[in-house]
């Protein structure tokens, strides 16, 4: 028997289909989720989005523990979701 996949991660053509709607449709904001989303699958294979649900860094991806970082990180890797030392990695 086959195994099934987990089911948690959408079809390339459900992403595709919610691509191409959010840019039909989306508010910037949502475009500019779109656009961290896409930039940071095609460099770390994963989305900000998918690591912030599972609370790791995007590159390292370590545990992130939102508690012990500074409201500066914990803002940043909302915006990011890169811990604080592959922040300074990426962007010093
Ligand atoms: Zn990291």
């Amino acid at each position: 028997m086959k195994k099934k996949s987990d089911g948690s991660r959408p079809s390339a053509t459900e992403a595709s289909k919610a691509v191409a709607e959010t840019l039909a449709h989306g508010s910037p904001v949502e475009k500019r989720v779109l656009f961290k989303d896409a930039l940071a699958l095609a460099t770390f294979g994963i989305t900000a989005t998918d690591a912030k649900k599972q609370g790791i860094c995007v590159s390292c991806r370590s545990i992130v523990d939102l508690a012990t970082l500074s409201e500066e990180d914990r803002a940043e890797y909302g915006i990011s979701a890169l811990c604080s030392g592959c922040f300074e990695e990426i962007f010093a």
